[in-house]
């Protein structure tokens, strides 16, 4: 286990925040680093969006950084953005979060000038811990020897905690997913307890930790976990995934469309679009995982197939194979099948286009059957796309239609 000395952590800090530390320590302010990037660098990962709070107020932390780009993101939230070369910094005041009375927002935040009672309010040990290079670090609920032992553990008691803010129940399992850690038995007694808080939270935020949950590493064991502690149906309704779409999930790539369409793979479409569309996911995820859903059904044994296969899942393609051939649908050979297809699977790919079909004398609706059907025949025997072949070809359709 790595065991990273004060000096070996703050080595870890890049020196722009290192520099707003030290600004902060002229003025007379307490700051630390907290959050994720000191977690990060506590396990040996490479630390990103460094976050920092201090016992300086926010109207204070704009002043001292005067000379610096400002925005006073939420001044009532106590968080002020530095930005300090090109990085933007979010500050924030030590603070305590109100009383809860709606499973979502506190009713009211107030500052203090004390770094624990503010790391009080965070929602896993292993999140609240802070770090300055002259106090060192502070770790008031054993976060250090939570990350030694590979637990998630909430601050305090869990089911408070998860009344206060059901989201936290959706972080256990993606932090559970992305770090491969256990979730500590009261914290999961606490989550599936209080599951049903979900219910208050904006689907938006419940689907962008379901997204990443599903896009770590350990998704397979974590959806378990929530499977069997009564969270799924509050994140995908009655929907119940198979325990070989659970396990074989991990063998998708980690691409956050490829892995929502296969996680879908068990439901009907109209089900599976009924999950997307409430999970609130943008236009683009639900394009690609229905491609995906539609293609794991599909087998590919021939090129022929590989090229219809191309031609229905579109862009999706690399990863509907690899959905189908899990799936047992296709042999493991069809993924090269596809991949290393080139051949014309859409009627963009016709070497002659519907206005040249209309220079040649065809018309209206016409013109997008005899594509369609142009592509069909492509599709079966590559070597026809030519200009010359599909006009031939064009117009025996067109006889043949009479
Ligand atoms: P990452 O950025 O890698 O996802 P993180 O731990 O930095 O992980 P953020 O969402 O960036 O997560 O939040 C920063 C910190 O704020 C957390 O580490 C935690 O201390 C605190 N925090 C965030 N969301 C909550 C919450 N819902 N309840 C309590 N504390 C929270
Ligand atoms: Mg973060």
């Amino acid at each position: 286990m790595y065991n990273p000395t004060n000096r070996e952590i703050e080595e870890k800090i890049p020196a722009h925040i290192l520099s707003i530390m030290e600004r902060f320590r002229l003025s007379g302010e307490e700051s630390f680093i907290v959050g994720g990037s000191l977690r990060d660098i506590m396990l040996g990962l490479e630390p990103h969006d460094f976050d920092l709070a201090t016992s300086s107020l926010p109207r204070r932390t704009s002043e001292i950084f005067a000379n610096e780009r400002v925005i006073e993101t939420g001044m009532k939230h106590g968080t002020v953005t530095v930005i300090v070369e090109n990085d933007p910094v979010e500050i924030t005041t030590f603070r305590i979060d109100g009383s809860y009375t709606d499973s979502r927002h506190p009713d009211g935040v107030s500052f203090t000038r004390n770094i624990a009672e503010d790391l009080s309010r965070r929602d896993f040990t292993v999140n609240a811990m802070a770090f300055s290079p002259n106090v060192g670090l502070v770790d008031p609920f054993g976060g250090r020897e939570d990350l030694e032992k590979k637990i998630l553990r909430a601050v305090g008691e869990p089911c408070k905690r998860f009344d206060e803010d059901a989201l936290r129940i959706m972080r256990a399992f993606r932090f559970s997913a992305q770090l491969g850690f256990d979730i500590e038995k009261e914290t999961l007694d606490g989550a599936r307890k209080c599951g049903k808080g979900l219910e208050k939270i904006a689907r938006e935020r419940i689907c962008s930790e379901f997204l990443r949950l599903l896009s770590s590493d350990g998704v397979a064991r974590s959806l378990m976990l929530m499977k069997e502690n009564g969270i799924l149906p509050f994140v995908v309704r009655e929907y119940i995934p198979s325990e070989k779409v659970i396990s074989d999930i991990e063998k998708m790539p980690s691409d956050t469309i490829a892995r929502l369409g296969f996680f879908l793979c068990d439901a009907e479409k109209e089900e599976a679009a009924g999950i997307i569309n409430s999970l609130k996911c943008s236009n683009k995820q639900k394009i690609g995982a229905m491609a995906i859903i539609r293609g794991a059904r599909l087998s590919v044994d021939t090129e022929a197939d590989a090229r219809r296969f191309i031609g229905n899942v579109g862009e999706y393609a690399k990863y509907a194979i690899r959905a189908s051939v899990l799936l047992g649908k296709s042999p493991e050979a069809a993924i090269e099948l596809v991949e290393k297809n080139n051949a014309p699977c859409t009627v963009a790919q016709l070497k002659i286009s519907g206005k040249e079909l209309a220079e040649i004398g065809f018309c209206g609706k016409e013109i997008g059957i005899i594509l369609e059907a142009l592509l069909a025949a492509v599709i079966e025997n590559p070597c026809l796309n030519s200009r010359e072949e599909l006009s031939i070809l064009a117009k025996e359709i067109k006889e043949e239609r009479r």
